[in-house]
């Protein structure tokens, strides 16, 4: 009888802190009580079987892993990238059972990674702890999938508690579990827009900031002072700075804010967030506005932000912990207006 392991890891929202982690600032995610589960079966001979419940079958042999551009690369890569450390694994059935929405700025990969990598580690008897298990997710997606995702994702995923956010600083990779009061509760709405991580934008951002930092002569934009003369930066790059730089107070603020249980204060600096991500950062779209509008006309919301690469996906808000199901009544408006469907992620429906 083959042995069967089972492990998972939860999806993720960022709930301040937006494109700062690939400018080796400060993010403050935290985990889902939405999760990825990865059983793995292994087997005397054949290929890598896998499974899947939103995508459904692929294989592949161990050792000729090949870049599809399909969902499986996720697991390819990540049997490719072992091997490549000097791991030795084997065939195997693998199972993929996901309550993470795929693509709605949730962290589905990173979730899929982190799960996959914990049940490898188990079924192989493997020496990684969960920093090492976040690394690995994050190479996976940025060499073999493609994406030029930064660490906050797989840290998050990998890292991240139940009742508590996770504060990291990701030029040292240093972390700090922050306790979420009882008087705070988030609701996460998905705008029915489609984002795409690996598409233009998001490079693009990422193309400015390095240029950005080229021009100001710093090794990243974390090293620029709140106060620092941008005159050396074009216009549009300035603004690109100017986010970034605020955004990174911000999160020191936010996790003051969560410390003291001040959701107010919490509520201002989302909205402040995604007035910056609007106007300076550019990756917001005006449906993604008008949610975080309607949300911010609740009496029980003290405030919302886009969350996410961009470009669409979900926004969150903080909530008073009482407000029910003000995340319906937020959806039913946005739908009523735009006529497209808007998803509650968080809290989760049960039943
Ligand atoms: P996000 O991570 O925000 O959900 P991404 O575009 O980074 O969005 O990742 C989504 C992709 O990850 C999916 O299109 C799919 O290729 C892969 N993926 C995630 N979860 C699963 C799953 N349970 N089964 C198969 N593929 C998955
Ligand atoms: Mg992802």
């Amino acid at each position: 009888m083959a042995e069967r392991v089972e492990e998972s890891a939860p999806g993720r929202v960022n709930l301040i802190g937006e494109h700062t982690d690939y400018n080796e600032g400060f993010v403050l995610p935290m985990g889902l009580p939405l999760r990825t589960t990865v059983a793995i079966e292994r087997r005397n001979s054949g290929d890598v079987e896998i499974e899947s419940d939103a995508r459904g079958h692929a294989s592949y042999r161990l050792g000729e892993e090949q870049r599809t551009g399909e969902w499986v690369d996720y697991v390819a890569g990540t049997t490719w990238l072992l091997r490549e450390r000097g791991t030795t694994l084997g065939p195997m059935r693998v199972r993929v059972t996901t309550e993470v929405p795929l693509g709605s700025g949730l962290s589905s990969s990173a979730s899929l990674l982190v799960a996959f990598l914990r049940a490898l580690r188990r079924a192989f008897e493997l020496s990684l702890d969960d920093l090492t298990i976040a690394r690995l997710a994050q190479e996976v997606e940025n060499r073999f999938v493609g994406a030029r995702v930064g660490i906050m994702d797989p840290m998050a995923v990998s890292l991240a508690a139940p009742g508590s956010a996770l504060f990291i600083d990701t030029r040292s990779l240093t972390f700090e579990r922050i306790a979420i009061p009882d008087t705070m509760a988030f609701v996460v709405i998905d705008s029915g827009v489609a984002h795409r991580l690996s598409g233009g934008g998001y490079n693009q951002r990422r193309a400015e900031c390095e240029e950005a930092a080229r021009l100001l002569g710093v090794a990243s934009l974390r090293d620029v002072a709140a106060d620092a003369s941008l005159d050396a930066v074009p216009e549009v790059l300035r603004r690109r700075v100017r986010h970034v730089v605020s955004e990174n107070a911000r999160v020191l603020e936010a996790r003051e804010a969560i410390q003291q249980a001040d959701a107010p204060r919490l509520g201002q600096l989302f909205s402040l967030s995604h007035a910056s991500l609007r106007d300076d950062y550019e990756v917001s779209v005006p449906e993604v506005d008008r949610l975080v509008e309607l949300a911010e006309a609740e009496p029980e919301i003290h405030g919302a932000r886009i969350t996410g690469g961009g470009f669409g996906g979900a926004i969150v808000a903080v909530s008073r912990p009482e407000s029910g199901d003000v995340g319906a009544r937020i959806a039913a408006r946005y739908e009523r207006e735009t006529q497209r469907h808007a998803d509650v992620l968080l809290p989760p429906a049960r039943g």
